[in-house]
């Protein structure tokens, strides 16, 4: 750890590349399948392989994709743009080129707001990040190195369609940056362009990172850190190379131009290369493809399918259904848990702050937790919306309790049949009958003589046994204030 009145004495610049792959069904310019998964190779024709003497056809969602990320970044869009090709040798790139944009990025000169944390009541403040560019590509295929001194090649990801967001050096901490990339991943969500998955690759980031004593005039010489695999990783990358770069120029050593790898198991950058001169990549035209036009009638076609955005649905569930600022965030930060709760609200007789709150606190609690335990979205974890507020409807009549509320849950995951259905077939009716609960608990008590001289003789923590073989003895369906009510009055007769 590196002492804190070195660490203040310097001011961070970082600015991030972000690569996200778009969830087109076709790949950018050809039909093959993007889906993720599938056999090695299987998704490949002799476009995406490269074969001589074919020709690329573009995609027009991934126009439509970018230039709708364009517009929520608050880009120009350019009108006429041209792709060019990044001429290099790699195994998994078969043509020898990728085709990318160079000079005319059909999107550029843009910002995004982020949000810095807030307490539990009040929103950060924001903070505004310059998008320099966001520009079209294709991606490569995979070369996998597991097969002892082997490496396989799958070509399936060759050709699938990339967006690159090029942010300006305007983030001064990893917190910044952290908050930066996770807005991102929330547009492109939101957006519904790209599945926003760190895990299987489909949002990748690289972080440019530089260091200045603070009041400098000048950045410092950045370095670029690579192979960061989660949200939090990114934070403690920059966090490492920031430290890093100081501890050098405190030793009076030259910060060089570097590519890193940041090692998540040590919390360390390491140099990967050194960049001696920029990679000469003899960008040129794309001979084979057409520039592409953007028309205003196209914009102003993608600006009207634009969605309501993370921000303004939390402020929209706080606002309109009474939702704690905190519920509303957690929510809202994942747009397949955000549909769903409005799916859930949607299927409810009668919309009331209670029962969204009701409908909201399950979700956060049980569904969250199901959810992180099987490494599911929320749409695959097997309970339904609609299921869900009518279990939590079934709670707040009291027509079943808490306890069969949860095994009820546990059974909905697989069970196909509605709550109701369940509950009507099984007899799960809550007995709120004070004749039918009394037998009950003098039953448990009969059973108990000896607890209840020890209860008599003042061990009252007892309490909480009897409540419990009661609760039991009537399989959970017994209303639980009425047998606490019932037990204290039974015990006193006894
Ligand atoms: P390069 O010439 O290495 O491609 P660019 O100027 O194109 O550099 O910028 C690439 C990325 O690096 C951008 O995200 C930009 O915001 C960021 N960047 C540029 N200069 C710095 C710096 N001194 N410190 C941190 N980030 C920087
Ligand atoms: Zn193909
Ligand atoms: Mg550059």
């Amino acid at each position: 750890m590196i002492d804190s009145t070195i660490r203040e004495k310097y001011e961070p610049v970082i600015g991030l590349e972000v690569h996200a792959q778009l969830l087109t069904a076709t790949k950018a310019f050809c039909s093959c399948a993007t889906s993720f998964g599938a056999p090695p190779n299987s998704h490949t024709c002799p476009i995406c392989l490269g074969h001589p003497g074919t020709l690329p056809v573009l995609n027009e969602n991934l126009v439509r994709y970018i230039v709708r990320m364009g517009l929520a970044t608050n880009c120009s869009i350019r009108e006429r743009s041209i792709f060019a090709r990044k001429n290099y040798f790699y195994p998994d790139l078969p043509k020898g080129y990728q085709i990318s944009q160079y000079e005319t990025p059909i999107c550029h000169d843009g910002w995004v707001d982020i949000e810095m944390p807030g307490t539990k009541d009040e929103v950060g403040p924001l903070k505004r990040i310059g998008v320099t560019r966001i520009h079209m590509e294709e991606d490569t295929g995979q070369s996998i190195h597991d097969f002892g001194s082997e490496t396989m090649l799958d070509l399936n990801r060759c050709g699938t369609p990339l967006i690159e967001i090029v942010s300006e050096p305007d983030m001064r901490s990893s917190e910044e940056a952290y908050q930066y990339f996770m807005g991102i991943r929330s547009l492109v969500t939101y957006l519904g362009i790209s599945d926003g998955n760190m895990e299987e690759a489909s949002l990748r980031c690289d972080a440019n990172v530089s260091v200045r004593l603070k009041g400098a005039p000048k950045f410092g010489q950045k370095t670029e850190v690579k192979n960061m695999n989660s949200f939090r990783n990114v934070q403690r990358a920059i966090e490492a190379e920031i430290e890093r770069q100081i501890l050098l120029i405190e030793a009076g050593e030259p910060v060089l131009h570097q590519s890193m790898l940041f090692d998540a198991n040590k919390g360390v950058t390491r140099v990967m290369r050194t960049k001696e001169e920029a990679h000469d990549y003899r960008y040129f035209p794309e001979p084979d493809l057409l520039p592409v036009t953007i028309t205003e009638a196209f914009k102003s076609e993608v600006r009207s399918e634009l969605p309501e955005l993370q921000r303004a649905r939390r402020d929209r569930f706080v606002k309109q259904l009474a939702l704690p600022l905190y519920d509303a965030g957690v929510l809202t930060a994942d747009k397949l848990v955000a549909d769903y709760f409005e799916l859930a609200l949607a299927s409810l007789d009668k919309l009331t702050p209670e029962a969204a709150k009701a409908i909201s606190n399950y979700i956060m609690g049980d569904v969250m937790r199901i959810m992180s335990e099987k490494h599911k979205s929320i749409t695959e974890i097997g309970l339904k919306p609609e299921h869900l507020a009518e279990l939590v409807g079934l709670i707040q009549n009291k027509t079943i309790t808490n306890k069969i509320a949860k095994d009820l849950f546990a059974e909905l995951l697989y069970a196909d049949k509605s709550p109701k259905e369940i509950v009507k077939e099984r007899g799960l009716v809550q007995v709120t009958d004070t004749d039918a609960i009394r037998t009950i608990v003098r039953g448990v008590i009969e059973q108990n003589p000896d607890n209840l001289a020890k209860y008599k003789a003042g061990k009252t923590t007892l309490l909480g046994f009897f409540v419990g073989q009661a609760m039991k003895a009537s399989q959970g369906k017994a209303n639980p204030e009425v047998v606490n009510e019932l037990i204290k009055e039974e015990l006193e007769k006894a």
